[in-house]
């Protein structure tokens, strides 16, 4: 937590506050096409697959949210809120475009830049504050070379705290295109404002757990015995404990510190369009068992799991599961892979499907309290060593063994990668 250390006068230091960055581009996807097509501007308008299949909204305009029309909400729901609303198919290759020029332009101010997702980053300006004459300018210049490059029509919001649980909190109280900053003897006061789920990672499931327990607020999870919670939840339960005290991670590693990869994977264009389960379900398999090998070869385990798909119509869907264990097994991987692969729609042919890992940590630093069995790990070193000897898939699983004739294997990285 120790950022730098100043003197202060002789023979009393001072401990600077880190001023932490969370930076959420507004809605992002839908303010990317209106930045695209002047025509949009100030108007409602929803990023969609193809308007007439039956789908769901990915992002809405700040427009289209102040008639109440909200990401992951159905088109047919969308347009009873806001019956001039205007779908646009989604074009996630702009998307990436964009986002590298964006991360250009923290890196023109620090290489201390978290990359998080397609539209959020933590960036860490304590030690260049002070040159642009404080946060709260670094913080206006950045938006000022977001117009300036990227262009007039995009805007973020950023949090501006000593810690990144915090920071991603606050960027979200002054939406859209608005600064809010957090001091540390003021994070108690803003801890008993807000909701349990208003903490990035606490999720419904969780919450519910939580009340079950008696416990319904911040303060009450504050309140809570430590040893209780860690009997009921383990690990998770240290990290409730501090995250209800608004203690966080303030590090953010060099965006060119390249031991800190953001997450592996692999996706492949499919020989055919396709909606056979069966026929994705063992792709799937074969990318989970290719980007575990990768995983172990860089010794690194991870612990968030996203499978994307893409349709014949280029509409896209991505979603992902974290789970409460490090690992780098990809039978293990798949089978969390193969249940969010079941809750997607597949009510047309499919095109693309990948998977990667992230959160990812390096494998001596991590506890593996479900992978960490001998004789698995032995199993798979095992395999590694013969598949090194004589190729990829010498040995494999039974079920890779009704060999699919890919067409195309794009070796590599997940969409959330570092975007260089
Ligand atoms: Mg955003």
């Amino acid at each position: 937590m120790v950022s730098k250390v100043e003197p202060q006068s002789k023979g009393s230091i001072k401990i600077m506050e880190k001023k932490i960055f969370h930076i959420d581009m507004d809605s992002y996807f839908a303010t990317c096409e209106q930045q695209a097509n002047p025509f949009l501007r100030g108007k409602p308008i929803a990023i969609s697959g193809h308007p007439d299949s039956r789908t769901v909204v990915s992002a809405a305009s700040k427009e289209a949210k102040w008639f109440g029309v909200k990401s992951a909400m159905a088109i047919h729901e969308a347009r009873r809120f806001c019956p001039e609303i205007i779908f646009i198919p989604g074009d996630f290759d702009k998307y990436v475009y964009i986002t590298k020029k964006i991360i250009n332009i923290f890196l023109s101010f620090t290489e201390q830049v978290e990359v998080t997702s397609i539209d959020e980053a933590f960036v860490d300006v304590t030690p260049i504050a002070k040159r642009h004459g404080g946060e709260i300018n670094v913080a206006n210049k950045i938006k000022s070379e977001l117009k300036k490059q990227v262009g007039d029509w995009m805007t973020c919001s950023i949090g501006i705290a000593p810690n990144k649980l915090i920071a991603k909190l606050i960027s979200d109280f002054k939406k859209p295109d608005g600064i809010m900053q957090v001091r540390k003897k003021d994070i108690p006061s803003i801890l008993e404002t807000i909701e349990l789920t208003d903490f990035c990672g606490l999720g419904r499931q969780t919450e519910k757990h939580l009340n079950r327990m008696g416990i319904h607020s911040v303060t009450e999870l504050q309140q809570f015995p430590l040893e209780k919670l860690v009997k009921e939840f383990g690990e998770i339960g240290l990290q409730l404990h501090s995250m209800s005290r608004g203690r966080g991670s303030d590090y953010i590693p060099s965006y060119y510190d390249e031991s800190q990869e953001k997450s592996m994977g692999h996706q492949i264009t499919l020989p055919k369009n396709t909606m056979d389960l069966e026929y994705l379900s063992n792709t799937l398999l074969k990318l989970c068992e290719k980007t575990s090998r990768r995983m172990r070869e860089a010794k690194l385990v991870g612990r968030v799991i996203t499978v994307s798909i893409r349709h014949s119509n280029f509409e896209g869907f991505s979603r992902q599961k974290a789970v409460n264990f490090y690992t780098n097994d990809g039978y293990q991987i798949f089978k969390i892979a193969r249940n969010i692969l079941k809750t997607f729609p597949l009510n047309s042919p499919v095109r693309l499907i990948g998977v990667s890992i992230s959160q990812l940590t390096t494998s001596d630093q991590s506890q593996l309290p479900f992978s960490d069995n001998q004789k698995r790990k032995a199993i798979l070193k095992a395999m590694d060593t013969v598949n090194d000897r004589h190729g990829e898939f010498t040995i494999k699983r039974a079920s890779l063994l009704k060999e699919l004739n890919l067409k195309r294997d794009i070796p590599g990285h997940g969409l959330m990668r570092k975007f260089k």
